[in-house]
This record gives C-alpha cells, sequence and structure tokens, in this order.
C-alpha cells in the first residue's frame, strides 16, 4: 500500500482523464512570482491570454476565463442565458450530462433529459436527429437552448456537434447551443464559430495541460443577446463584468494569476506543435488503446466507432470483475491511476486517459501497467495489449 509519507521510486502514471499530467515548463511558469494583477504588466498577459483562447476554441468572439472547476463553467453558461422555469433540451450521454441536467435542475430550470433508454445510451453519442425531431414538435419555441457533452468523459465517446447544429438549423429553431467540451478541448477536434455553439464550457485540467482551477466560456454574440434578458441570480458568474475588464486584460475580481502563466505556456505549447497535429496525436494514441483492449479480449465502453474518444478508453471489465478493485490492485502495484467507473457505470469500467502530454511511451506503460495488473488480479487475457499497442504505435 502507498503512503502519502513514503516516496516511490519512480514518477506516478496519471492515467485518468484528467487532470491531466502538467508539463514541466508549464509547473516551472505557475511557479513564476504572484504580480499585481492591477499592474501594467498583467494587462499584456490577460490580451495574450484571451486571444490564444480564442485560437483554441477556434472562435473570433470572447471567451471568459474564470478562476473556477469546469461546474462552476457549466454554472455560467446557465446562469447567463436563462431565467427561471426556462425549458432546457438536455441529452443523455453519460455521468458528465447527467450532473449538467441536475445542475441546471438546482438553478431552478425546467430540462428535458432524453436520449437513449437504460445503460445502452452511455455506449453512444448524441443522436442528432433525436434532438430535430423534439424541436421540430416544439411549434411554440419554448426551448430555450440545447445542451450537450461534446466528450463524455465518464464513457469515452466524442459527440458529433457539426450534426447537433445542423439537426437545429433543419428544424429552423432559435433555441442556443451550448457544449460541453470540458475534457475535449485541446485534445479532439473543437470548433466553436463553424460549429455555431453559442456558449462552449470548458476547464484548464484536461487537454490544457494545466492543474484544475480555470473554466472557460466562448460566447457568440447571440449568447451575449440572451444575457441582456437573462434573469436567474448571478454575480460572480456575470459575464457583463468580465467582458468589460477583459477589454484592456484585466477581470473585476481577482484571477488564478499563476494558474494564467501556466496557460500562457500550454497555449504556446500547443500552438508551437499546431492544434491539427495535437488532435492527430490523441487520434494514434486512442487507436493504439484500443487495440490493446481488443487483444486482450475486453470491450470498449463506446460501441460506436464513428465517435470513439480520443482523449479517453472506457474498458469494460468481464463480468463479476469489479472494475475498482482491480484499479486499487494497479495503483498499489505500479503506482498508475486509472478512471474510476461512474454513475451507472460504477464497478464496470476503468478509463485510461491518454490526453495532454501524453506521448507512445507513456501509454505503453499504462497499457502494460493495466496489463500486469490484470494478469495479478487473475483476469484471463485473450492475448498481449501491449503488442497490439506497439503494432499501431510503429
Ligand atoms: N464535464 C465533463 C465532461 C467533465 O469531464 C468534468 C470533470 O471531469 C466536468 C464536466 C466537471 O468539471 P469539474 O470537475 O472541473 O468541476
Amino acid at each position: 500500500m502507498l503512503k502519502l509519507d513514503q516516496h516511490p521510486s519512480g514518477r506516478h502514471f496519471l492515467h485518468i482523464p484528467g487532470p491531466s499530467p502538467v508539463p514541466a515548463r508549464v509547473l516551472r511558469a505557475i511557479s513564476y512570482q504572484t504580480i499585481d494583477h492591477r499592474g501594467p504588466e498583467f494587462g499584456e498577459l490577460g490580451l495574450k491570454l484571451l486571444s490564444g483562447m480564442q485560437t483554441i476554441f477556434k472562435t473570433k468572439h470572447p471567451v471568459i476565463i474564470y478562476p473556477s472547476s469546469g461546474t462552476g463553467a457549466w454554472e455560467g453558461a446557465l446562469v447567463n442565458t436563462l431565467s427561471a422555469g426556462d425549458l432546457v433540451l438536455m441529452y443523455e450521454t453519460g455521468h458528465f450530462a447527467t450532473l449538467w441536467n441536475k445542475l441546471a435542475i438546482r438553478l431552478g430550470i425546467k430540462t428535458e433529459f432524453v436520449g437513449m433508454p437504460g445503460a445502452e445510451g452511455w455506449r453512444h453519442g448524441v443522436d442528432a436527429a433525436k434532438i430535430e425531431e423534439r424541436l421540430k414538435a416544439d411549434t411554440n419555441h419554448q426551448i430555450k437552448a440545447v445542451c450537450v457533452v461534446h466528450n463524455e468523459t465518464s464513457t469515452g465517446v466524442t459527440s458529433n456537434i457539426a450534426a447537433v447544429r445542423k439537426a437545429i438549423d433543419a428544424a429552423k429553431h432559435p433555441a442556443l447551443l451550448m457544449v460541453d467540451t470540458i475534457s475535449g478541448l485541446a485534445s479532439a477536434d473543437y470548433r466553436h464559430d463553424e460549429w455555431g455553439v453559442d456558449v462552449t464550457v470548458s476547464g484548464s485540467q484536461k487537454g490544457l495541460m494545466l492543474p484544475p482551477g480555470i473554466g472557460f466560456n466562448a460566447i457568440s454574440p447571440k449568447a451575449i443577446e440572451a444575457s441582456k434578458k437573462a434573469t436567474l441570480p448571478k454575480a460572480y458568474w456575470a459575464w457583463d463584468e468580465i467582458l468589460e475588464s477583459n477589454k484592456t486584460g484585466y477581470w473585476p475580481s481577482t484571477p488564478a494569476t499563476n494558474l494564467l502563466y501556466g496557460l500562457h505556456e500550454a497555449i504556446d505549447m500547443i500552438l508551437a506543435e499546431g492544434l491539427d497535429n495535437v488532435f492527430a496525436r490523441h487520434q494514434h494514441l486512442a487507436k493504439a488503446c484500443r487495440a490493446a483492449v481488443e487483444a486482450w479480449g475486453l470491450e470498449v465502453q463506446c460501441k460506436d466507432p464513428a465517435v470513439y474518444s480520443p482523449v479517453l478508453t472506457g474498458v469494460r471489465t468481464p463480468q463479476g470483475v469489479d472494475a475498482d478493485a482491480l484499479r486499487k490492485v494497479i495503483f498499489e502495484r505500479y503506482n498508475l491511476s486509472l478512471g474510476t467507473g461512474l454513475g451507472k457505470a460504477k464497478g464496470q469500467l476503468f478509463r485510461i486517459g491518454h490526453l495532454g502530454d501524453c506521448n507512445e511511451l507513456s501509454l505503453l506503460a499504462a497499457i502494460s501497467g493495466c496489463e500486469m495488473g490484470m494478469n495479478r488480479f487473475g483476469i484471463k487475457l485473450k492475448g498481449s495489449g501491449v503488442l497490439a499497442a506497439q503494432e499501431v504505435l510503429q
């Protein structure tokens, strides 16, 4: 059993699907002296970050940066655009879609939580046809927004957001489109403007390779218009004051200065690699990971190859094998952290994160740790996932 007061040799292998490993460059930047957030240097940093984040979200419109977790950014999206009693269409893809739905209800928003019934819904992406059908039936436009999760971190499914936009347009419906890409941004292809998204919600601790603590709302002109009429109570999350301060690179309250140094470094690293190369690297690693799962004779949680996540792979354990007991063995013996099964998927799967600062050898180490752990646990594997992943990576 690892104890916090003991130092295990070698590094920890953090392969949960976020927080992801923070590169040394980013950690060093975070350790710089904290400066005056109202001083002259800060405004320059703020303007660079706001513009850098527009490039990452692929938007020409404003990006709100909150000192918050992703959950705060979810709340920011809803309270700025909606009023109490508004009806919102939410799509159940997994645990995080479920949590966003619950949060909306707690805020006094009415929701319709649609999706595939039962456990199956957690193995597929958003069905845009279902959204189109529901919006077409909503002839007096009661539905004010459609909310979907782009990369469902609890299952490893990346939904097609362009198809959701198309569905809303085909229904000629004015609902706002809000998308959670907390675990997709800077790992999976994402295009805020091109896909006509009104509010994109994201966070720092996944593809952006930062520690947790920054939340984002990328907002369209239509979302800003909606925010002028929305009456849900808001103060800390209100966009208007933030947008005003951001004009000169500042924030109305104290920003997370040191995390912003890290964000500056991370944006530089991502843009130096090139967004398309970052996306291709994630696809390549994900393909190798799925090859390993297949070689083991296990099932990937996502059933539809068109929406396999490049960020993480959900691996279903054989019937009767408690995935959390297995994870415990792997953590204690190999110092490797894997994601747990969440909500409805508790105990049925483990999740291998291959996002952010991840490369071929770090993925192979994780796959190897899983394989040795499963052998130790007495799971009968069909073959070697390590060899299968190597085949793909070579
Ligand atoms: N949405 C998704 C897709 C997530 O993966 C997470 C966290 O993992 C959240 C929302 C919630 O974000 P946070 O835990 O940072 O509040």
